[in-house]
């Protein structure tokens, strides 16, 4: 047995191997000291190798999953190792030989598909990866991301500065590439960001017209037409995800749609720092809990979750395709009862298409049968439901699919299937009575015989004259009839052991058996082996018939998914009170009193206000009526004021309404964004070694060489990594590019005050602050954004707040009142008069009410008021300005 083992072993080296040994999986040598240590479970020994003890563990079967899902998630690989014959041929051959064993499987990251190892409400991708270099040495990459637990099947094209969004937005468990393309360092890199499992293949055999045949084979198609029009890279992608595919589930084929381009161009592209800073799916912390994801979805359904997480990943620019979801979510808002109806009946729908997918890998058991019956019906009702009413576009072609929909499979399923169902189709019983007259049959010749036997211990115990005579059954004598010692002794002579034949001696118990009992229990062993053999044969049967429906129960599946994601859209809106915002080709970017979802519950948890906020950045129309480029705000303020919840919350409203949600905001109008980008807080990445100023600076240039007219750009303090000035002139120069070269509408915080002065050079540029109110020295943060540029930093009195103590804080504010005295502005004004970018010098003349005002409010000494005089004082103030 250890020769086959090391055999089996030494062609999955890069795995852990799951043996199987009767009712468990074992695992040996460096295996088991591994699996022993992840999975907490008992290192014991058994036999030798080369003089040395083996070290084994075992995982009972029934709780294998478990383990492999730990397995897994700590980022292993493990083949499971089958018997492949009955124990029985084995011993025909011989009495040492061996059960015949074989790899059926391995399970990794990208391949899963039983429902306790995959998570509900996320896809679980599969990447593969190719790469093509053209004569200039610039690559372009093929991608093939599938999903095997759905059968979703998608390819893309993409270069290297975009391959991290696109891997950001899909988020794949796991990535196959080439070797060589995995020695490039910088590749590698790109893609161990996102946390995927990558691993490695020889890949040249899958290339070319050997991909084009793997495509070919898998779909059963005698050219590549079939598939529509894809390009090299596409095919030699979904070739290497094919044959990934099939090296990891051996003879089972999973159910996959044929591989579709999607057109990154379709979608809003956000880089993986902005996915990330904006807490889209996961919060900094990565938890889904307080990131947009969870704060938006409603979904009651996992398909319906998965399908919201896609949207969120990947909103669109094409502004008919948007009109069309806020049609359908107007339509739910409007009528509340109708939602609530549907979202009750949306509720009880299974995940058809992981039940589906798992029928197809001969993973399934009868309750993904029943997953199917019960989602065509739901699928129906919703459709009726909705039929009644006047649906717009997209949910009308929904009524009109649903209508068609055949339902002689969820008949046929729901006559055929049981009530209570078993969890696994070995054991038999989910064929409902009187389904099938054989199986009846069997089952009533078992089922009797089960009785005759529990009849005959009555007249057993009066044959061997004892009350005390059981008939009971284990799996290594089956039916027995048991006595205690002296019984059995008795039963041992004549003329009981004419009937009573001895078959086991137990301490205290003697076990005996009958020729008839013997008989009948070959009746019943024989009876319910037919049953199950017919059972086994039906449910074969209803698999095949529903795997001929795959394509329409598929597309039922995601009908439930995407009602599912509009009505939970609807709710979310009239819960929150969001409106419709108004998407277009412009570029606007004009949104009244908007929101951030996010903090706003938060708050609203803690039952305090959320202030809402207007921005405007839409693009000024240019001499010839054209837009010439959106606007820059430079926002100014100190911590804690809420700058970056209004940076945050703008970008998180245009994303929301190229989703097709309605957004946070009294009224929104939004011109589509092409490209997000941002730039928001600042954290070392110290596994990468790079530092806070580095991480920044990389960002920032990312944004200056791609951001265009129609992107939104999010700045927040540029330049904090490094000294004052050189912070300060990076800030400065970065602004002038993107107002001068880019000209996307922006919104840029920072700490730099005398970044406002560029307003007198930047025609596009507008300063915003937020309100504080101070009140006795300390500060009150209002939360409010206005016009005009902030004229205090208010560092001291915010670090005051903090708890510094207070003799810091006092000596801070020595030191802050001598610096301002010194005429900093100087050389920031000589700057915006010398820029070469643009011609006419501008001075900024000082308002003349200045050094009045600054004289009255020397005058002024608030620790030595009433408020009555506090009053006054203000008046008088406000007519010196
Ligand atoms: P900054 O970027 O200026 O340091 P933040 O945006 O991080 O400030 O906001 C600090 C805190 O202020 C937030 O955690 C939130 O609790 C609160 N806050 C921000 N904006 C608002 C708002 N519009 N209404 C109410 N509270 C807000």
């Amino acid at each position: 047995m250890m020769a086959q083992y090391l055999e089996i072993k030494r062609d999955h080296q890069d795995c852990l191997l799951f043996y199987r040994m009767g009712d468990f999986y074992e695992l040996f040598f460096e295996d088991a000291k591994l699996a022993s240590q992840t999975l907490g479970i008992v290192l014991t020994k058994r036999g030798k190798h080369l003089g040395e003890d083996i070290p084994m563990c075992g995982v009972p079967i029934e709780r294998s999953d478990d383990y492999l899902h730990k397995l897994i998630a700590s980022g292993h690989r493990v083949a499971v190792c089958e018997q492949t014959e009955d124990p029985a041929e084995a011993r025909k051959r011989g009495n040492k030989s061996v059960v015949k064993r074989g790899v059926i499987r391995l399970v990794t990251p990208g391949t899963l598909t039983e429902e306790r190892l995959l998570e509900p409400g996320r896809a679980n991708l599969l990447v593969a990866l190719v790469r093509q270099r053209d004569q200039d040495e610039k690559s372009l990459f093929g991608l093939a991301a599938v999903d095997i637990s759905t059968g979703a099947f998608d390819v893309y094209v993409t270069e290297f500065g975009a391959l991290g969004a696109l891997l950001a937005r899909l988020e794949p468990r796991e990535i196959v590439a080439s070797e060589t393309l995995l020695a490039d360092a910088a590749l590698l890199g790109r893609l161990q960001d996102g946390g995927a499992a990558i691993t490695p293949l020889n890949e040249k055999a899958f290339f070319g017209r050997a991909a084009e045949k793997k495509l070919l084979d898998y779909y059963h198609l005698g050219t590549l037409d079939g598939l529509g029009p894809l390009s090299h890279l596409e095919i030699n992608a979904a070739g290497l995800c094919l044959a990934y595919i099939e090296q990891t589930q051996f003879a089972a084929k999973p159910r996959l749609n044929r591989p579709s381009r999607v057109e990154t161009r379709a979608t809003l592209e956000i880089d993986a720092a902005t996915r990330v800073n904006l807490e889209l799916t996961r919060s900094q912390s990565g938890q889904r809990q307080g990131s947009l994801l969870s704060a938006l979805d409603r979904t009651v359904t996992s398909a319906g979750a998965r399908t919201l997480a896609e949207w969120l990943a990947a909103p669109l620019r094409d502004i008919e395709k948007i009109a069309l979801r806020q049609d359908a979510i107007a339509f739910f808002v409007d009528d509340p009862l109708l939602r609530a109806e549907l979202r009750k009946i949306l509720r009880a729908a299974p995940d058809m298409a992981r039940a589906l997918g798992r029928l197809a890998l001969d993973r399934g058991g009868p309750r993904d049968l029943a997953a199917l019956r019960d989602g065509m019906f739901t699928a129906k009702q919703c459709g009726a439901v909705l039929a009644e009413k006047k649906p717009p576009f997209l949910l009308a072609k929904a009524v009109e699919f649903l209508a068609d929909l055949d339902t002689a499979l969820p008949q046929l399923l729901g006559a055929a299937l049981a009530d209570d169902l078993p969890l696994d189709r070995r054991g038999g019983n989910f064929i409902s009575a009187a389904f099938d007259q054989q199986l009846d049959e069997a089952r009533a010749l078992r089922d009797e015989s089960r009785r005759i036997i529990a009849a005959l211990q009555g007249r057993y115990c009066e044959k061997a004259e004892t009350r005390q005579l059981k008939i009971k059954h284990n799996n290594f004598l089956g039916y027995f009839i048991e006595v205690n010692q002296a019984q059995g002794e008795k039963l041992l002579k004549a003329p009981f052991n004419a009937d009573f034949i001895h078959r086991q001696t137990m301490a205290d118990a003697m076990r005996f058996s009958t020729t008839e009992l013997s008989q009948l229990e070959s009746r019943i062993t024989n009876a319910a082996d037919e049953a199950l053999a017919i059972e086994s044969r039906i449910f074969g049967e209803l698999v095949a018939q529903a795997l001929d429906k795959s394509a329409e129960l598929e597309a039922t599946a995601s009908a439930l998914a995407g009602l599912d994601v509009l009505t939970a859209l609807a709710e979310a809106a009239s819960e929150a009170g969001w409106s419709r915002p108004r998407v277009d080709n412009s570029l606007a970017f004009q949104i009244e009193a908007g929101r951030h979802p996010v903090v706003e519950a938060a708050l609203r948890a803690r039952g305090e206000p959320f202030v809402p906020n207007d921005c405007d950045l839409s693009g000024i129309m240019g001499a010839k009526g054209k837009d010439i480029g959106g606007k820059l705000a430079v926002i100014t303020g100190p911590n804690m004021a809420g700058k970056s919840t209004f940076l945050r919350q703008n970008a998180l409203i245009a994303i929301l309404a190229q989703i097709g949600s309605f957004v946070p905001a009294k009224t929104a109008h939004i011109g589509v964004v092409d490209r997000l980008f941002s730039r928001v807080g600042a954290s070392d990445d110290l596994a990468r070694g790079r530092s806070t100023f580095m991480v920044e600076m990389v960002e920032t240039a990312a944004i200056l060489n791609q951001a265009t007219e129609k992107s939104l750009v999010i700045l927040d303090e540029i330049g904090r990594g490094t000294a004052t000035y050189d912070g300060l002139s990076i800030a400065w120069a970065v602004m002038e590019h993107l107002h001068e070269v880019n000209r996307a509408r922006a919104l840029f915080a920072t700490h730099f005050h005398e970044l406002t002065h560029l307003r007198q050079k930047l025609s596009r540029l507008v300063n915003l602050c937020m309100r504080v109110s101070d009140w006795r020295g300390d500060v009150v943060f209002l939360h409010e954004v206005a016009q005009g540029s902030a004229d205090r930093s208010y560092g001291v009195q915010v670090a005051s707040l903090a708890g510094l103590p207070t003799t810091v804080v006092e000596r801070a504010r020595k030191i802050l009142a001598e610096l301002e005295l010194n005429d900093l502005r100087t050389p920031v004004e000589r700057l915006v008069a010398d820029l070469p970018l643009f011609a006419a010098p501008l001075q900024a003349p000082e308002p003349k009410h200045k050094d009045a005002l600054r004289d009255a409010l020397a005058e002024i000494d608030p620790d030595d008021m009433t408020p009555r005089q506090a009053l006054e004082a203000l008046f008088n103030l406000k007519r010196v300005a």
